[in-house]
């Protein structure tokens, strides 16, 4: 008997495994936080399959959150210019579902919008589809992950025919070359990393390429590294390419017999020739020449990328151009090899696999496909055509919607967008406007929480019996130890009886979070993410990889799901794709560069990133000693050339401005960074101090495919205060 609960590390895709236990131990002294609450004990979850007990700092003090600025009551007030009052759950959802009735009556339903987050469970993200896709018939659900994973899904669609990366963790220790392209992995996704690190420490010839403008921790460890002008990723990708073909590191019978279009991309690389790519790039040819050498000489290539890549107006172009790399020299589908996005959130995978982004429907289907609509519309039991088959509004076109009044309720649930999205006081402007926004999170204060009508409090980690899926496509269920702060609820729970106040009674049935799990599952039936198998029953046993089919689908999906066998953790393994013809694709794409170059006004490519202790906007590690000392302050990496020119020495105070705002931070001068390059960390928002906000600055031109916004360059001039 023991009394330790198995849950999952509530921050990034890595999904590390966690074991919790109670704050009171036989003989032991309660652990305390700075407030008296006591600390439940985490560890490491030895037996979880993707993390092996190991934890970063964040999964490590997680427990110190959970009592800290909770968001306790539903809280309510008529305008933004007044003070909440606390009011029971009736009175909030009452208003809310009236607000909803009569919106619905007069603008339609079109004019109501939910935008969530990666950091929700599978059935709160299922619940929300089903309200707002299936019972309303909008299709404007949108979460973060539009942020942060959507030019990576549009590539694997696009390239392999679904989404879902064909890799798993255990190509961490097999592969002999890995390619690691806009991700600073070693802050990021430090366990993954760490993986990593590990195999290429113990075995020489295995090489390590890093692709990022700045000197990241990862870069430090790499054998070679690319310092790239930002923006310049597609030149880079066909320059590889290029060299790869001319050199003969070719796999033509692959090539032949699984793929399409690879005369088109080869007329485009040949206008890649190692000179114009290294000029293009700032690297020299010898550095271009060694990467193509890697790629070529290694018969296990594996490419990890994450933001650096994803969050560009090219996104999903240069997710295409690294998978164009794998499948010109066959690697893919096999141990140690493939193309592999690192997930930036819990389970921003989860998301996906339930339908939660404005264009994609539960079991990986897509809104614009009139079949895998009619299939959602039977299952629900709602009329034929109540689907939208209309992407609805994504996270920035809420905003636009906003402005323009067409917008009439914005439901923003377990994320905060007054300092996450781009352009960050247009949208905050466009917030103000809201005519009604609910608030469901489990904090209290944020930035976002000003902006608000209705507060609802939500039950956060520990605290709600739920799954996530993290980067491998490995399913934990959460387990809840304790229950809700004060009256806060599930998501879904709020979401389904909402629902039910609609008048969709029959729709929203669940007594619990297993009973919603149950039924989602159903949906994914000969998906290509089938998890027919999994129940929380089931996963209460251990976390579990998908594809996980039910027992008499598990042989037939082994063949046609191209895999060899459903315990082989890999996709495409049988080279099939999930393509109509089985055929992955070639993408033929010249670059553009950045949607906003630097000129002579505003002379500087700014980048931000993550630092490895805090986490988003710090609504959690912004409370934890331990990581505010790591962390103190944001801060404006220059490189000692730029630095002098300006006459900024190190902790002067700098003003930094685009076209769209300003904000203030001490210099750190550095060579981390290349010449004419900037960088910053992206966790500061309104509440932690004036002007340090990343995104005051960035813009929001985003990729035509994947609509995901360019957070990662804009162009800025320097002031020394
Ligand atoms: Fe949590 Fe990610 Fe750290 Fe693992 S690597 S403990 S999932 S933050």
């Amino acid at each position: 008997m023991t009394d330790t609960t198995r849950t999952l590390c509530p921050y990034c895709g890595v999904g590390c495994g966690l074991d919790v236990s109670p704050p009171a131990q036989p003989g032991k002294a309660i652990h305390r936080d700075s407030q008296g609450n006591p600390i439940w004990k985490v560890k490491g979850d030895r037996n979880h399959p993707s993390s092996q007990g190991m934890v970063c700092v964040k999964g490590a003090t997680i427990a110190e959150s959970i009592d800290k600025n909770r968001l306790r009551y539903p809280m309510l007030r008529d305008s933004l210019d007044q003070p909440f009052r606390r009011v029971s759950w009736d009175e909030a959802l009452t208003h809310i579902v009236s607000r909803m009735r009569s919106l619905c009556a007069t603008q339609g339903a079109d004019a109501i919008c939910m935008y969530g987050s990666g950091q929700m469970q599978t059935e709160d993200y299922y619940v929300a589809q089903k309200l707002l896709k299936g019972c309303l018939g909008t299709n404007n659900f949108d979460s973060n992950s539009r942020l942060c994973m959507s030019s990576a899904v549009a590539g694997y669609v696009q390239s392999l025919g679904a989404d879902g990366p064909p890799c798993c963790y255990e190509d961490l220790d097999l592969t002999d070359c890995a390619f690691i392209i806009g991700s600073n992995a070693a802050e990021c996704h430090p366990i993954v990393f760490n993986r990593l690190q590990k195999h290429h420490k113990k075995n020489h010839n295995v090489k390590m390429i890093v692709v990022d403008p700045r000197r990241t921790p990862t870069a430090e460890v790499a054998d070679l590294h690319l310092a790239i002008h930002p923006g310049t990723d597609i030149d880079l990708l066909n320059g590889i390419a290029h060299l790869l073909l001319h050199w003969g590191y070719f796999e033509s019978e692959f090539v032949s017999e699984c793929t399409a279009n690879f005369p088109a991309f080869a007329e485009v690389i040949s206008h890649y020739p190692p000179d114009v790519v290294a000029r293009r790039c700032g690297i020299s040819v010898e550095d271009l020449e060694t990467s193509a050498r890697y790629w070529g000489t290694s018969k296990r290539v594996l490419s990890l990328w994450s933001m650096g890549v994803n969050q560009s107006t090219e996104g999903t172009a240069k997710v295409r151009g690294i998978i164009n790399l794998h499948l010109m020299t066959g690697q893919i589908g096999k141990p140690g090899c493939g193309p592999f996005s690192l997930t930036g959130q819990p389970n921003a995978m989860g998301g996906r696999e339930s339908g939660g982004l404005c264009n994609l429907l539960p079991g990986y289907r897509h809104v614009q496909n009139a079949q895998e609509r009619a299939e959602v519309e039977k299952f629900w039991g709602i009329p034929a055509g109540r689907i939208s088959s209309n992407w609805g509004r994504t996270a920035w076109d809420m905003i636009t919607g906003l402005e323009t009044g067409d917008v009439g309720l914005l439901w923003i649930v377990a994320t905060n967008p007054a300092v996450s999205l781009p352009d960050v006081k247009r949208a905050q402007a466009a917030l103000l406007r809201s005519p009604f926004t609910v608030y469901q999170d489990a904090y209290y204060p944020t930035e976002t929480a000003a902006y608000a009508h209705v507060l609802l409090p939500a039950a956060q980690w520990g605290e709600k019996t739920g799954t996530m899926t993290n980067s491998e496509r490995v399913v934990t269920l959460c387990q809840a130890f304790r229950p809700p702060v004060g009256e806060a609820k599930p998501d879904w729970e709020i979401i389904a009886e909402v629902g039910r106040r609609l008048g969709f009674t029959d729709k929203f049935p669940f007594a619990n979070s297993a009973e919603v799990y149950a039924e989602y599952v159903q949906l994914t039936r000969d998906r290509p993410c089938d998890m027919t198998g999994l129940s929380h029953a089931r996963l209460a046993q251990g976390p579990i990889q998908w594809p996980y089919p039910d027992e008499a689908k598990q042989e037939k999906l082994a063949e046609s799901l191209h895999t060899v066998t459903v315990s082989v953790k890999r996709l495409y393994t049988n080279l099939r794709f999930a393509t109509p013809d089985g055929r992955a694709r070639f993408s033929a794409y010249h670059s553009r560069g950045l949607a906003e170059p630097p000129d002579a006004e505003y002379p500087f490519v700014l980048t931000n990133g993550r630092l490895y202790g805090h986490w988003h906007t710090q609504t959690r590690t912004g409370r934890i000693e331990k990581i505010k000392q790591m962390h103190p302050q944001p801060f404006l990496e220059i490189h000692p050339r730029d630095a002098a020119k300006l006459k900024i020495q190190e902790n002067d105070l700098v003003e930094v401005r685009s076209r769209r705002g300003k904000a203030h931070f001490p210099a750190k001068v550095t060579k981390a960074i290349a010449p004419g390059t900037l960088f910053i960390p992206m966790h500061w928002g309104a509440l932690w101090g004036d002007e340090t906000e990343a995104n005051a600055l960035t813009h929001p031109e985003r990729d035509p495919d994947s609509h995901q916004p360019e957070l990662k360059a804009c162009a800025v001039q320097l002031i020394p205060a």
